[in-house]
């Protein structure tokens, strides 16, 4: 799942991004409101964790023009503990949670979890799609009840594809979703873990549909 993260404080940033990318996220981190503004205009985020101190363009300004342009991606804003109406005007600006800082990187990853099942709709924080259950916080899977063993990208692929059971994938769609920016990707990668995935759950789990992605199935066979 891809995030955003946007801070200015080179330490924190740091800390959130290895933070986050342990708890199975992907992310993308930004240091100003101008390069965020960009960044959320070209690329598709599951999330935004968004500090409201930054340069050129302030977080709270980058807020409400978001939602002005209707943009519903779930934000988590950052604030300072004796700023208790930069909490209240980021609510009211469209945020949809906050942290006070300094925070706990696990709350912060069991808040985004929250968030984006949220904005999915879903009630139930397990995934289960046919007879494969996924716990995004346990970062397990289990298939027909045992569990199965996934490499960290395997994982984060198999959960895009339970979120989007039924729809098809690109491989675009799904490199995006997996690497960060200037991540070194191999042109089969996808490939590859599709195919790991099917060794170690079925092969009629992932169908490929030729020159356009993967679909897994809602039903599975
Ligand atoms: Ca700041």
């Amino acid at each position: 799942m891809r995030l955003l993260l946007v801070e200015d404080d080179k330490l924190l940033g740091d800390g959130v991004q290895a933070g986050l990318i342990q708890s199975g996220f992907n992310v993308d981190w930004v240091r100003d409101g101008v390069a965020a503004e960009l960044a959320l205009r070209t690329g598709e985020y599951a999330g935004v964790v968004l500090d409201l101190g930054l340069p050129r363009l302030s977080g709270l300004e980058l807020l409400e023009r978001l939602r002005r342009a209707n943009n519903k991606v779930p934000v988590l804003i950052l604030t300072a503990r004796d700023r208790v109406e930069d909490r209240i005007k980021g609510l009211d600006s469209g945020a949809d949670d906050y942290l006070v800082k300094p925070f706990d990187l696990h709350e912060l990853a069991a808040r985004l979890r929250a968030l984006v099942r949220r904005s999915r709709g879903e009630a139930t924080p397990t995934l289960r799609v046919g007879d494969i259950e996924l716990d995004p916080a346990a970062r397990s899977v289990t298939f027909r009840g045992r569990p199965v063993e996934l490499s960290a990208r395997e994982f984060a692929l198999l959960q895009e594809l339970m979120l989007n059971a039924g729809r098809v994938l690109s491989r675009e769609q799904l490199a995006q979703r997996l690497y960060a920016w200037g991540e070194e990707i191999e042109s089969n990668a996808i490939e590859v873990h599709v195919h790991h995935l099917r060794r170690k759950l079925a092969p009629e789990l992932l169908r490929t549909v030729r020159g356009v992605g993967y679909l897994m199935p809602r039903e599975t066979p």
